[in-house]
């Protein structure tokens, strides 16, 4: 059933988006607009099907509600997938294609970069619509979230080290990194710098080559990352990675990654549980880019502000770990009942 598909709850609206003319296919899915209007990325992809498309943009949007909540900003969750056209197109036409499309829901959406879109995307969005973020501005705040999703990775990973892995520094830590891209690059230049020992996979060669050179970084083929001998696990690729197949072959203690959805169900974030393995939920640490993105929207941004902003997810991480002490539970579990308590709008 459309409205009631499994692990998801009601949306509120979810626009199908077309324009024949640039060959737009576009999916806006508002979750959740309690605490504010709907605010999360746009991700241009190619998908095997529109069902697959719709399923992405219905699990993203629905994390960034909790995302959003759980980071005390007073927006909701939304989210937008654009399916990537087959060929070639006109990049420039389509991205004013979407940005009626968000500019049709008056404000319930707003949107910003995501996986396949750029800084230069959303400047040209801005033509069309003043409901997006992430855009570099002279003078002022603004531009890619992607440094900042990073250090509230670090941050997060800092924390467990010490909370969970009892080790009082990142030095000689080993963490295996799956993706290098916009984030991913970022948190390799942090642990770097901090003394840990990285081992890398990407799809991209020249990028794992790039990070052996930079960072005496170990490559890995990209299906042995997930199964590293490493103390740490940072998924930065895309979602669903930590599922029945990876999950019983994870060596890692400390989970904790970029990207959106890493778990393919609750039930596997039991199973890590099970296996001794801790699961820091990634919309707890991946917000420190809708932190930069919405402090810009507002116009809030000042970098020394956000960055003090973003590393209070460390705060939040070992927060967490205490309440699922209490709770006898799953970081996942306890941080989903967290997020959900705060869905309702901001005092
Ligand atoms: P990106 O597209 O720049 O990077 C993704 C990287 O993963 C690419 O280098 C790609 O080649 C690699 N990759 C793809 N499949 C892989 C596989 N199977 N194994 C190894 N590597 C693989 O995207 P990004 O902006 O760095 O985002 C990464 C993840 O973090 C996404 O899930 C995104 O939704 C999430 N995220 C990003 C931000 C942000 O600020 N950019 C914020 C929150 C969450």
């Amino acid at each position: 059933s459309l409205f009631g598909l499994p692990d998801q709850a009601a949306h509120e609206r979810v626009l199908l988006a077309t324009d024949p003319a640039t060959g737009l296919k576009a999916i806006l899915a508002v979750h959740s607009t309690a605490r504010g209007p709907a605010f999360g990325g746009c991700r241009l992809w190619h998908y095997d099907s529109e069902a697959a498309a719709l399923n992405d943009a219905l699990r993203l949007s629905q994390g960034m509600s909790l995302k959003n909540a759980l980071t005390d900003l007073p927006f909701g969750g939304g989210k937008a997938v654009i399916l990537k056209p087959q060929g070639d197109f006109d990049r420039p036409a389509l991205f004013a294609a979407f940005g009626r499309a968000v500019q049709s829901l008056n404000g319930a959406y707003i949107t910003a970069e995501d996986v396949g879109t750029t800084t230069a995307d959303m400047r040209g969005l801005q033509a069309v619509t003043p409901f997006v973020s992430g855009i570099p501005r002279d003078g002022a705040f603004g531009g890619d979230p992607s440094p900042k999703t990073a250090w509230g990775v670090f941050v997060s990973i800092r924390a467990g080290v010490r909370l969970v892995l009892g080790r009082s520094s990142l030095d000689g830590v080993r963490v295996a990194l799956q993706g290098l891209g916009a984030v991913g690059w970022h948190l390799a230049e942090f642990l770097h710098q901090a003394g840990a020992r990285l081992i890398v996979a990407d799809v991209d060669a020249a990028k794992v080559q790039r990070a052996a050179e930079r960072f005496g970084a170990t490559a890995v083929h990209v299906g042995e990352i997930l199964a590293a001998d490493v103390d740490v696990l940072a998924p930065c690729a895309l979602g669903a990675s930590l599922n029945t197949q990876t999950v019983p072959a994870v060596r890692a203690k400390l989970i904790a990654g970029a990207a959106n959805n890493q778990l393919a169900t609750t039930a596997d974030g039991d199973a890590l549980q099970a296996r001794g393995i801790c699961y820091l939920p990634d919309y707890l640490v991946n917000a420190g880019g809708i932190i930069s993105v919405a402090r810009e929207y507002r116009g809030e941004g000042e970098e020394t502000a956000v960055m003090a902003e973003v590393s209070k997810i460390a705060e939040r991480v070992e927060e967490l770990l205490q309440r699922v002490q209490k709770a006898d539970s799953t970081p996942a579990r306890v941080a989903d009942d967290w997020a959900r308590s705060k869905l309702v709008k901001p005092a």
